[in-house]
């Protein structure tokens, strides 16, 4: 029997609950639920439970990051507690993921900014749900001499970073954007090493 369909209540009994629990990831529909749920069904037992402490672990472990709020185990990330970054060049991005992909590039040696978000008024995301005071307190106690702007270059990317770097008109602090190496509209998560490396040496005063 397929799966019901996602939006439907929790089903009885743990197959249907499994495969409905999976039925509820991204890119998973009803046919890859029920394939997944018919492995989990027939995996070894150890690998199994091995998946359930690792989803456990995940969420209850990882936290945001008491600086950045980059998703982390510890009280501090490994860039925050990292002596040889540069804590006066601050890159500001969307997402925790963002962070990696920027670290990827391979050059950029100050530390990062996670907004939790991008501002986006239809979705009801307003500045008060970003990490945008934290990013105002960070910017005086650094003495910061640097923010890049590293949100997405979409519309609502392109608005945030706007919106930030008003904010921060009045502090004194040099601000940039990634340059345009990355594709409008595409987000970071996609962009390859190379093109991230080329947007953060060529971003350019905002
Ligand atoms: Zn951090």
């Amino acid at each position: 029997m397929p799966p019901p369909a996602n939006g439907f209540p929790e089903p009885q009994g743990a197959i249907a609950r499994l495969a409905w629990r999976l039925g509820k990831l991204p890119g998973i529909g009803p046919k890859s639920a029920e394939r997944l749920t018919q492995f989990l069904l027939s995996a070894d037992p150890a690998d199994v439970l091995s998946l359930a402490d690792a989803l456990r672990d995940v969420k209850e472990k990882v936290r945001p990051c008491s600086e950045c709020f980059t998703l982390t185990e510890g009280e501090l990330c490994a860039i925050c507690s990292d002596a040889r970054r540069d804590p006066k060049t601050i890159c500001v991005v969307e997402q925790s993921r963002d962070v990696a992909q920027v670290e990827r590039s391979g050059i950029f040696r100050g530390v990062y900014h996670v907004l939790g978000g991008r501002l986006a008024p239809l979705e009801n995301m307003g500045p008060e749900k970003l990490t945008l005071d934290a990013l105002m307190m960070r910017v005086r106690k650094n003495g910061a001499r640097e923010v890049i702007l590293g949100t997405n270059p979409t519309f609502e990317g392109d608005g945030t970073a706007l919106y930030i770097s008003n904010l921060l008109a009045s502090s004194g602090v040099r601000i940039t954007r990634l340059a345009r190496g990355l594709p409008a509209g595409s987000s970071l998560e996609f962009a390859n090493n190379q093109m991230l490396a080329d947007a953060l040496e060529g971003r350019r005063d905002f």
